[in-house]
């Protein structure tokens, strides 16, 4: 592994070593534990004084590499690699939260990240406090001596708001408090927040990891003397990712520079042509000129994004009515997958908040999401524009 290597190469090349078989391509290890050579290597293994593979709810070849290759593109220095990104948020609060602890929390978060805060932790004495992902002084004054973490999405879900992690890990720092950051949308090849002095760095990799729609998977990486207390916790409470699901999604990271500039290319020539029309009221897009927070997103993603949302004009009904005049896009909850999705907040995804939440969140009625695929943008908009006819 030379230190100098590119994103692109690193993605490809960082993989575990080569066993006696000499295979190219790193192969599967489905073993749920490994042989110790004598008494001394187990014990030694045990009391963590080398290095070295025990059982799989610890440790494994496959998660090992899948981890290796998002620390080494997100520049962040150990991580461990979950069943999913729900595992590796809730592994993250349960490892480094107690009782009395409090949460500072971006509003837009992901539902089941929503659900863990208000339904789950409370159960533990954590509290949380939620800011407006765009209104900065808010931040500072939610910060309680008994803050110990703040959690932020950026860009925001789906109303692709953006935190400025510069300014917001400053904050954190001078007040001695641990940035997490959920970076699933963006994917280290856009923004990578520990650039911008995130501590720990999160992730969904079920959604653009393996952009394909076959895993669920997570992974949180950091700094090694958190990640020890993170290990320790997901060691012992078992929410380790399958070596399976690893291998696939080690061999997506290959892949991801080359998607991505498809999905944002694609994304970023659908907004523009999506302000155009006259069935839509509003386009949102990080990139697009229209978008408050365009200058700070060209500093600090390297491309606009995968996800384009809209407002269709006529509310609820011609939201859902576009949903069903699509043909091609398939209207699944997912995102970051090779086919293009649909989402309508409103009536799916965000239909558990009230109305009035939804709109402090950015949800209108008439919001709809696409995860750009990588058909030919062609296809994608001949199906967009037939749907977007069909609610006149
Ligand atoms: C999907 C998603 C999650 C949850 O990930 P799973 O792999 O489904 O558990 C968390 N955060 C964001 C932003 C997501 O999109």
């Amino acid at each position: 592994m030379s230190s100098n290597w590119r994103f692109e190469t690193r993605a490809v090349r960082n993989q575990i070593a080569r066993t006696e078989n000499r295979e190219h391509s790193a192969p599967l290890y489905l073993t749920s534990s490994f042989v110790f050579e004598d008494a001394e290597q187990a014990r030694a293994l045990f009391a963590d004084e080398i290095p070295g593979t025990i059982y799989t709810r610890f440790s494994n070849p496959n998660n090992s590499e899948l981890v290796g290759k998002i620390c080494s593109l997100e520049g962040t220095e150990d991580g461990i690699a979950t069943a999913s990104g729900m595992a590796a948020i809730f592994t993250t609060f349960g490892a480094l939260l107690k009782a009395g602890d409090h949460l500072l929390v971006s509003r837009s978060v992901f539902g089941s990240t929503h659900q863990i805060l208000t339904q789950i932790l409370p159960k533990f004495g954590i509290s949380h406090t939620y800011a407006d992902i765009t209104s900065l002084e808010t931040w500072e004054a939610a910060i309680r001596p008994e803050t110990r973490m703040c959690f932020v999405e950026t860009p925001s879900n789906p109303a692709l708001d953006l935190i400025d992690l510069d300014w917001l890990s400053g904050i954190c720092r001078s007040r001695n408090v641990i940035l997490a950051v959920d970076n699933c949308f963006a994917t280290p090849y856009l923004q990578q927040p520990a650039k911008w002095g995130a501590d720990l760095v999160i992730h969904s990799a079920t959604k653009f990891i393996d952009g394909q729609g076959r895993t669920i998977g997570g992974v949180v990486t950091g700094p090694k003397d958190l990640i020890r207390e993170i290990r320790f916790f997901a060691r012992h409470t078992g929410p380790a990712l399958s070596p399976f699901n690893a291998w696939i999604l080690s061999k997506s990271l290959e892949t991801l520079a080359v998607r991505m500039d498809r999905h944002c290319a694609t994304a970023h020539e659908l907004a523009l042509w999506l302000e155009t029309r006259p069935e839509v009221e509003r386009v949102i897009y990080p990139f697009l000129p229209s978008h408050p927070q365009e200058k700070l997103a060209r500093k600090q993603m390297k491309l606009g994004g995968g996800l384009v949302s809209f407002v269709v004009k006529g509310g609820l009904p011609a939201g859902r009515r576009f949903l069903d005049s699509l043909t091609m896009l398939s209207h699944t909850a997912n995102l970051g997958d090779s086919r293009s999705i649909a989402t309508h907040p409103a009536s799916t995804t965000h239909s558990k908040l009230s109305e009035a939440d939804r709109l402090a969140v950015g949800i209108s009625p008439g919001l709809v999401r696409i995860s750009a695929g990588l058909e030919h943008p062609v296809d994608i908009q001949a199906d967009i524009a037939t749907a977007l006819a069909a609610i006149r």
